[in-house]
């Protein structure tokens, strides 16, 4: 008798107390301020590597929620150019070390969704081209969120014991953010971490829910100049000629036999040729064509042995032509655009797929197939993955949407990078919360 009491007492004290904060209060009473600074975020979208004004915003919030900010870290490989990445450190004695990241840049895209806090901003790029500013990838979702998360973590510090490094990346869309943070000591002037967790919205689940994907996760992002070098002349008179753009034709075409018969099948391969350039009038054969390939893999072996088949295959067309040796195709693999591929580790996608089904609703976290796009996310685990990380999909599309958009014949839905993405901010940015909140606990809980 006394001692099913003593359990009955125990079980009364291990019962929340009334007013007690979880990751769902915090959510709740937070939003109205978390979608106040979404929408001032995504009607002042920033291109990669300008991001100054939202990073400031991110560096202002981790301040307040708490931590320890550093601005302006991160060195690019190009000089002078300032890199507006924000590390926060939020301390709560010994402990694990997890890392959070968010990306902060947006996209040269011309916003249409037609919401009333639609980008209107216009700049130069880089190449001095006016553009409009969009974010189109959903950025400003992510760092409502990772604010959000911020917040929810210093108010939750019962909860956890450790060191968490919130890490503000800039330069996501054209790569070279998150090489840049590790160039400045990412790992050596701060913890470093024992987990890396980040989260990307999606634009085909619903709200509410959250997809996950075991391994590999998004591709190695290779880019591939091709120079092809023929012997220009006249287009009547092909017989005094090597003609690049015929040797080009057969190229694009043999590139793909790579993918088909030289690579076990069930290793994926995309080999896109996605600029082509050469000649400037009908009856000019050129002396050269210009081809920019995106080349997409998961494992090194396979990224290795097609960089070297695409080189193998435009030069053995070319000799076959009787180009001469000194005019052999120039096949250059642009080493500072490479992203690796990302690799959500097994164990740590399990484990913490277990703690969002427990603070999401198991039907509310779904599997989520692969895909062939790249994100530098992958750089936080390092090369060897040494350093377990784990992406997260949150579901950004209305519900009744994602119905009907699989209805036979509906059109798609606006995927990301679109002019027309619009996520529902409220439900993405309060599940994306819940769910990173969540996620730390269970990785740092006491
Ligand atoms: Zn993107
Ligand atoms: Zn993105």
């Amino acid at each position: 008798m006394k001692i099913r009491f003593l359990v009955f007492a125990l079980a009364l004290v291990s019962v929340p107390l009334f007013g007690q904060q979880t990751p769902q209060s915090i959510a709740d009473a937070e939003l109205p301020s978390l979608l106040t600074i979404y929408k001032d975020l995504h009607s002042h979208p920033e291109l990669s590597t300008h991001e100054e004004r939202s990073a400031a915003i991110v560096a202002k919030e981790l301040k307040a929620a708490g931590c320890d900010v550093t601005e302006r870290v991160g060195k690019y490989d190009k000089p002078g150019l300032t890199c507006f990445g924000v590390i926060g450190v939020m301390k709560n004695g010994d402990g694990p070390t997890v890392a959070i990241r968010t990306d902060l840049d947006a996209l040269p895209v011309h916003e249409e969704t037609g919401v009333p806090y639609a980008s209107t901003v216009t700049t130069k790029n880089d190449a001095g081209q006016e553009v409009s500013v969009m974010h189109a990838c959903g950025h400003d979702i992510h760092m409502s969120t990772f604010i959000g998360t911020a917040r929810a973590l210093g108010k939750l510090k019962d909860k956890w014991h450790g060191t968490i490094i919130f890490i503000g990346q800039p330069a996501e869309e054209t790569v070279g953010g998150a090489r840049a943070l590790l160039k400045d000591g990412l790992y050596t002037r701060w913890p470093k971490p024992n987990y890396v967790l980040g989260l990307h919205d999606d634009a085909e689940i619903a709200t509410g829910q959250i997809g996950v994907t075991e391994g590999y996760c998004y591709a190695n992002v290779d880019s591939v100049d091709v120079t092809v070098r023929g012997v220009g002349g006249h287009g009547a008179y092909p017989h005094k000629t090597k003609d690049p753009v015929v040797l080009s034709a057969e190229m694009i075409t043999a590139w793909q036999t790579i993918a088909s018969r030289e690579n076990n099948p069930i290793d994926p391969i995309v080999i896109t040729v996605g600029s082509i350039h050469g000649g400037t009038k009908h009856n000019i054969i050129s002396d050269e064509v210009k081809m920019q390939l995106t080349v997409r893999t998961y494992k090194q072996e396979v990224r290795d042995r097609v960089l070297i088949a695409i080189e193998r295959i435009a030069k053995g067309i070319a000799t076959t032509a009787g180009v001469s040796p000194d005019r052999a195709p120039i096949v250059q693999v642009e080493k500072d655009q490479y992203t690796p591929a990302t690799y959500n580790n097994p164990e740590l996608t399990k484990r913490v797929s277990a703690a969002l089904k427990t603070s999401i609703g198991a039907n509310n976290v779904i599997a989520k197939d692969p895909t062939m796009g790249g994100e530098d996310f992958s750089e936080y685990s390092l090369p060897d993955h040494s350093i377990p990380a784990f992406m997260f999909n949150v579901g950004a599309v209305d519900p009744a949407k994602v119905v009907e958009s699989k209805k036979p014949g509906a059109p798609p839905l606006p995927s990301l990078h679109s002019s027309k993405f619009a996520p529902v901010p409220e439900p993405t940015i309060r599940t994306g919360l819940i769910g990173m909140t969540s996620a730390v606990l269970d990785l740092m809980k006491k």
